[in-house]
């Protein structure tokens, strides 16, 4: 049985003759079947109806079998509807080139219904193998899609994870030592987040911290690197970003976090302080990404003790070069 879905059949023959026959054939054993009786005027029927198998003839006024047929198939909307050529002439060179143009199979005037049908039928046989192909594929890209998603992703704030992160790092950090254009790290970490817990609770918490999320990537550019670093830490690559664009970010998340209210449910609107370290990495100064990251770290230990709250630049030694 041809599936209900797909069985809609275009005949396009200039012999009103052939054209009645091949209808009559396949409306009988249920195809729903149209026609045109010239090649332009099928070729507008297909570009309007999406037909789901052609019945060509090759002889045709207008525009010639052959040609609809190369036009059909050098496009991506109408290339992978099966085509059957159906031809007075028999010679082998004329099979050939009827393939040739892309026609799926080919059949030969005065032809026996019978096997119209079977190749009919052959053809959609193949179709619905293609289609279940199709959706298959469909499936994994999606389900590729997903895991990379689950790979590189943190699943609280959807922001990138720690090891994602540490790839890009290392990816940027390579450009600075191949170009030598600058580029900058800043590293977040929540005040008292701890204390926030205990107080409020830690699924008020992780609200917190998804919204912490989406405030640091309202204070980036599109081509920033936001990541969760870890817990109540986040971390921002700023690729091609000198020093003092870098002290502008981070100032910006540290007075956006200062003057954000947070809903925190229940517990009503909320306010936490965050402390920033950055680092700046050019011209293979510090010498890994690592140690551009232990930079930003020590800032940001110096940014808590000194009060919290504040933003702190690393003592970096220039580079003698
Ligand atoms: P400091 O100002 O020195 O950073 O103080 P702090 O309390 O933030 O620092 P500490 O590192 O001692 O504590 C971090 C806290 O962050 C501890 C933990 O309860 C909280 N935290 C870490 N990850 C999560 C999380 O996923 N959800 C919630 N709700 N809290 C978290
Ligand atoms: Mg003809
Ligand atoms: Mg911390
Ligand atoms: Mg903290």
């Amino acid at each position: 049985m041809t599936n209900e879905s797909r069985n809609r059949i275009l005949v396009v023959d200039d012999v009103a003759m052939i054209k009645d026959m091949v209808e009559k054939v396949l409306t009988e054993q249920g195809f729903v079947v149209s026609s045109a009786g010239d090649g332009a005027e099928a070729l507008k029927a297909i570009r309007r109806d999406r037909p789901d198998l052609l019945i060509l003839d090759w002889e045709l006024p207008k525009l010639s079998g052959r040609d609809l047929c190369k036009i059909l198939k050098g496009q991506a909307s109408t290339k992978y509807i099966p085509v059957i050529m159906l031809t007075a002439r028999t010679a082998t060179r004329d099979v050939v080139e009827g393939l040739n143009t892309g026609a799926d199979d080919y059949m030969t005037k005065p032809f026996n219904e019978l096997e119209l049908l079977a190749r009919v039928r052959a053809l959609f046989r193949l179709k619905e193998l293609e289609y279940e192909l199709e959706a298959k594929n469909r499936l994994l890209e999606q389900q590729n899609q997903e895991l990379e998603q689950l790979a590189t992703r943190d699943g609280l704030t959807r922001l990138f994870n720690h090891r994602h992160f540490q790839e890009r790092l290392a990816f940027e950090y390579s450009r600075v030592a191949r170009y030598g254009s600058p580029m900058s790290l800043i590293l977040m970490d929540i005040d008292h987040f701890k204390r926030f817990n205990d107080t409020y609770g830690h699924m008020v918490g992780d609200l917190v911290l998804k919204q912490s999320a989406d405030l640091v990537v309202s204070c980036v550019r599109e081509c920033d690197i936001p990541a969760r670093y870890g817990g109540e830490e986040f971390v921002v690559i700023l690729p091609q970003c000198g020093i003092e664009d870098a002290a502008t970010v981070a100032e910006r998340i540290r007075s956006r976090f200062e003057r954000n209210s947070f809903d925190g449910g229940e517990s009503g609107m909320l306010t936490v302080t965050v402390s920033l370290g950055f680092s700046v990495a050019s011209k293979g100064s510090p010498d890994s990404p690592a140690e551009l990251i232990r930079l930003a770290d020590e800032a940001l230990y110096c940014a808590k003790r000194s009060g919290r709250n504040q933003v702190v630049r690393a003592v970096q030694q220039v580079s003698s070069a």
